[in-house]
């Protein structure tokens, strides 16, 4: 979006973390066993450190008491044992949902969310919950430059694209807090700040250490990755066959609707989206997501229900349905239960599975990005209002039918360009 709203508040694009050292976990296969043998180290020293950060899920070298103290002085020395430098906890839900707002070196905010699912619940779908989760949610960029109007983050504009340490340290974080209660991360989902396929390597190179038998562990099918729409990063992802689950963030079926839900749909429309996701499915035999935020008397009516029907009715897809959480620049509201139990109803009857998920958080700022964007502080009133009339008159417009005209956010055209003329 170009509004000023955003320009006003969006963090100036920050560098990559001002402390040089590579981050201790996001360093490839093989760079541990090369650092201790340079350093004239016996290799099972290797080993040792790797146990430290992904059993132990180390923060500081000084921890690690197997390895003699010179070498701890130089492992700190050579590398950050952790990517992030203070965790502020917001709990929620009864103790089920942690927030956690994360403080990068360079002073950047990210947010994860760990969620818990306790063995005697209920799924959202209904069914009985027998095996208890503990489901985190990770950002993969600092902000993000998409700027989906419904969203906190997107108010943020984009900082920079995270580390692949950075990444899997919010990961570490989440497992070193629940250890001490014996219990283990069962799902890693990207749905956090970020564009993921923005930032496709790292989070390629932080999928593969957190499916990796000798690091994290967590078996492939147990992460989801998703993406509002980048075609060519779903196409390369194809070609990789991955095991993890796709998610697509939809919320819209119709064009000039998705344009102004999803400004990347002005590159990528609806169509070329869904296809690129339907070969994905068609090559990996696994079933896609589609997110839908259910927006009030925007994209929640009978005729969005039908079109989504018939965008994805014969697909191995699944709609997930989820209540717009309410967000201070943007006049719309959640849908409610009422009508997100129809919509979800007339899906079904369209031949298209679909689950009401329930918001998380809704007592801690549950919007992702709404912790980093209260630090942020309040845009001056006359900028929310401006921001709030733009978004009303696109809105307006699409719902008549016309497209937007208006081209990407110049942070949005930057990010994609590498995509758009390599492919
Ligand atoms: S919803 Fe996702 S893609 Fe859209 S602005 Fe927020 S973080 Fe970015």
């Amino acid at each position: 979006m170009t509004e000023p709203s955003t320009a006003a508040r969006a963090p100036r694009r920050s560098k990559p973390a001002t402390d040089p050292r590579p981050g201790l976990s996001g360093l490839p296969d093989g760079a541990l066993e090369a650092w201790v043998a340079a350093q004239g180290q016996s290799p099972y020293r290797a080993g040792q450190i790797r146990d430290g950060v992904w059993r132990q899920n180390i923060v500081a070298a000084e921890e690690l008491g197997t390895l003699p103290a010179g070498l701890r002085g130089s492992l700190d020395r050579a590398f950050r044992v952790d990517t992030i430098a203070a965790d502020e906890v917001t709990v929620s839900d009864k103790g089920l949902t942690e927030k956690t707002l994360h403080l990068l070196s360079d002073g950047g905010l990210i947010e994860s969310v760990l969620m818990h699912y306790p063995a005697r619940g209920r799924r959202e779908d209904g069914r009985p919950e027998h095996r208890e989760r503990h489901t985190l949610c990770i950002s993969s960029q600092a902000g993000c430059a998409v700027g989906c109007p419904f969203c906190a983050t997107g108010e943020l504009g984009l900082g920079r694209d995270l580390e692949t340490a950075e990444i899997l340290d919010q990961v570490r974080h989440a497992a070193r807090r629940l250890a001490p209660g014996g219990a283990h991360l069962t799902n890693v989902v990207f749905m956090g700040m970020g564009e993921p396929l923005l930032n496709l390597d790292r989070v390629l190179e932080a999928v593969a250490a957190l499916s990796d038998p000798h690091r994290f562990g967590l078996g492939a099918r147990h992460v989801v990755v998703s993406t509002s729409g980048v075609v060519p990063g779903i196409r390369r992802l194809t070609e990789l066959n991955p095991q993890f689950t796709l998610a697509i963030s939809l919320h819209a079926a119709r064009d000039p609707l998705r344009d102004v839900l999803v400004p990347l749909n002005r590159r990528w429309p609806v169509a070329e989206v869904v296809a690129a996701a339907r070969a994905c499915a068609r090559t990996t035999g696994r079933r896609v997501s589609y997110e839908y935020v259910m927006i009030s008397g925007v994209n929640d009516t009978d005729v969005d229900a039908d079109a989504l029907a018939g965008l994805l009715r014969g697909d191995l897809a699944h709609v997930n349905l989820i209540p717009m959480n309410p967000v201070a620049h943007t006049p719309w509201q959640a849908s409610s239960p009422q009508r997100v139990a129809q919509f979800a109803a007339r899906l079904q009857q369209g031949g298209v599975g679909a689950t009401v998920r329930r918001n998380r958080g809704q007592d801690a700022g549950a919007a992702c990005g709404q912790l980093a964007a209260d630090r942020a502080g309040e845009p001056p009133a006359p900028t929310v209002a401006h921001r709030r009339a733009v978004i009303v008159r696109q809105s307006e417009m699409a719902l008549r039918g016309d497209r937007s005209a208006e081209r990407l956010p110049a942070d949005l055209e930057a990010a994609v360009a590498g995509w758009a003329g390599n492919r």
